[in-house]
């Protein structure tokens, strides 16, 4: 068993003017497809080729191609599926309600995830995890992610991720990283976030 790329579930232009169409193109039919293509190469021949992507990512990072093109086919899963063009607006329904008992309120949210996007030097992601009742924020370089031991808290459940690597946004923003942060919040799809809630 091979993994493949998954298709968007819009059109890339599906979320212009915030995501422009060309970088979700490239975005998605070049890098997260070339992250497929190694994950697949890393892992044939191994006890890997029937696990899922879930736990590729939780028991195997050790091995570094699988790591970087494991994390990277997640993730990127994970970012496709909680953006869309009926996102924007107020948290609604329980990540509101976890939003709000963790830190008060959605503007005290939005800032301290903002920030742990702006603060990832480098390549990286910031992600918004469920803790059984509970939210925390954390980020991560390159293509690492929450499910991969040791990284934020091992019981992370990642209900969003924003990449910031420069190719998620330089066409359009350039080195202005603020505004494609900002950006994210009018595609942030929460009826796909409150699916992930467990
Ligand atoms: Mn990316």
């Amino acid at each position: 068993m091979s993994f493949t790329l998954p298709d968007l579930p819009y059109s890339y232009d599906a979320l212009e003017p915030h995501f422009d169409s060309q970088t979700m193109e490239i975005h998605h039919s070049r890098h997260h497809n070339l992250y497929i293509t190694n994950l697949n190469n890393a892992i044939e021949g191994t006890n890997m080729e029937n696990a899922s992507i879930e736990e590729i990512c939780k028991n195997h990072s050790e091995n570094i191609a699988v790591r970087n093109n494991g994390g990277g086919h997640y993730n990127h899963s994970l970012f496709w599926n909680i953006i869309s063009p009926n996102g924007g607006g107020d948290p609604h329904g329980k990540v509101a309600e976890l939003i709000n008992s963790t830190f008060n309120d959605f503007d005290s949210f939005k800032s301290k995830f903002s920030t742990a996007a702006m603060t990832r030097f480098g390549s990286g992601w910031a992600w918004l995890c469920q803790i059984d009742n509970h939210l925390e924020i954390c980020s991560t370089a390159n293509q690492d992610n929450p499910l991969m031991p040791g990284i934020c808290n091992d019981k992370s459940n990642p209900i969003i991720g924003i990449d910031v690597w420069e190719h998620a946004y330089y066409l359009k923003y350039q080195n202005k990283r603020a505004e494609y942060i900002d950006a994210f919040f009018n595609v942030v799809d929460w009826n796909k976030v409150n699916e992930r809630i467990s």
